[in-house]
């Protein structure tokens, strides 16, 4: 059994079972064909919808089926287990949604929650600027205010969802100069005027996902879309991302457990020198060693999910370390598989390369794997006066 797991509340593990059933017979079938053509898949999304799935990890009274961090952890990783690339549906959403949530209006967040469960609605989150990626405060997209009203102008740079998705927490500065102080949040929608979209990027894995420009002309919106205070987006941005990058780590464990299960049947199969390659002790320590990796990434995963829900105030440090960890374990698991399957990992006859490529972009988003590892020692060196 190459799955052995974190013991999780009986409805999680019911929860997990339902996921994987639809995941398997409805969305597997279709993974390489949307990893082959990189477009949008609706009728997939669809699935979800129809399933009840987009509601995963949202209260009952937002029209949710209840849950929290750990639950939706749990959807996420199942749903990347076949396809990472359809993941990002509810992950960004849920991404779009977690700064409203901290900071409201409360209004905003009820509409946009109930948009999500309902399949009406998909959100996208827009930090990112070609010359602010890890230096968040050297964003340079300006707002101003005129009367009842923000006006954005600016370009948000790799925004997943984008061009799908019809609300956008967008980032922007009253002057560059004020750095991480000058930052505000804004909840922008697609019809909103002046919002366009760049070309799609051509990227390495998670196809199906587009990752656009967002273009904001002359975008004026009214002021009660401002998300919390004026000067607070930055705060906004960080906290957000303690809730959401355990979802990442999540996403990543859901890729390298595909990965381990293809090669651990492969290598039960595969025979040469009149063995099964499962019978070499060269690959037997490397499923032993890929098993360790993920079973401790798994781990580090729904503890960091868990302390989301708990409210943890270590939930900073233990979501940087279950994304650093998850997305380095993903990387070398997947590139481990594609060696177990030799020759044939190497060609898209097999899923094991969409695995590998689809886990380094866990690496990079919602912070690189080095900006994790200064988050993680500044937290740690808090204790000892850092
Ligand atoms: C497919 C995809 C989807 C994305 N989706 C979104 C999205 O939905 N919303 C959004 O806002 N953004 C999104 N991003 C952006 C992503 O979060 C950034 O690409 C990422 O944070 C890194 O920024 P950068 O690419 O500008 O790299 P840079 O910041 O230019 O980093 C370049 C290199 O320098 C390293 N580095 C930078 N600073 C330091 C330091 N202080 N110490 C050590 N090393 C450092 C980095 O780790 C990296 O290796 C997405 C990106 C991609 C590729």
């Amino acid at each position: 059994m190459s799955e052995r797991r974190f013991e999780l509340p009986e409805e999680l593990q019911e929860l997990r079972a339902l996921v994987r059933e639809i995941a398997e017979r409805k969305i597997e079938p279709r993974a390489a064909e949307i990893d082959e053509s990189d477009e949008w898949p609706e009728d997939v999304y669809r699935i979800l919808v129809d399933h009840d799935l987009m509601g995963v990890g949202y209260a009952e009274e937002d029209g949710g089926s209840g849950g929290g961090s750990l639950a939706f952890g749990v959807f996420i990783e199942e749903l990347s287990r076949v396809s990472a690339g359809v993941s990002l549906a509810p992950i960004v959403s849920k991404l779009g949604v977690i700064p409203l949530s901290i900071a409201g209006p409360e209004a905003h967040r009820r509409e946009c929650v109930r948009g999500i469960c309902r399949g009406e609605l998909l959100m996208s989150y827009a930090l990112t600027e070609a010359g602010a990626g890890s230096d968040v405060a050297a964003l340079a997209t300006r707002y101003g205010r005129d009367g009842d009203a923000f006006v954005l102008n600016g370009t948000k740079r790799f925004i997943t969802g984008a061009g799908i998705s019809q609300a956008y927490v967008v980032f922007a500065t009253k002057d560059p100069s004020l750095r991480a102080k000058g930052i505000s949040a804004f909840l922008v929608r697609k019809d909103d005027p002046g919002v366009s979209f760049g070309k799609a990027e051509k990227k390495m894995g998670i196809k199906g996902s587009p990752t656009r420009e967002v273009i904001l002309s002359e975008t004026r919106i009214p002021a009660d879309r401002l998300i919390g205070e004026e000067g607070g987006g930055f705060g906004i941005a960080m906290k957000t991302l303690d809730y959401s990058r355990p979802v990442i780590a999540a996403q990543a464990v859901g890729i390298a457990q595909g990965a381990l299960d293809f090669a651990s049947r492969y290598a039960m199969e595969r025979r040469q020198f009149g063995e099964r390659v499962a019978d070499f002790e060269g690959i037997r320590f490397m499923l032993a060693d890929m098993a360790m990796k993920l079973e401790a990434a798994r781990v580090l995963t729904y503890r960091a999910l868990a302390a989301c829900d708990a409210g943890d105030p270590r939930a900073t440090f233990h979501s940087s370390v279950a994304k650093c960890f998850a997305s380095d374990a993903a990387m070398a698991i997947t590139t481990d598989a594609v060696q177990i399957l030799g020759g044939y990992g190497y060609v898209k006859e097999y899923p094991v390369e969409r695995y590998m490529r689809d886990a380094k972009i866990t690496q990079i988003y919602e912070g690189t794997n080095q900006i994790q590892r200064i988050v993680i020692a500044r937290e740690l060196l808090k204790a000892f006066g850092g």
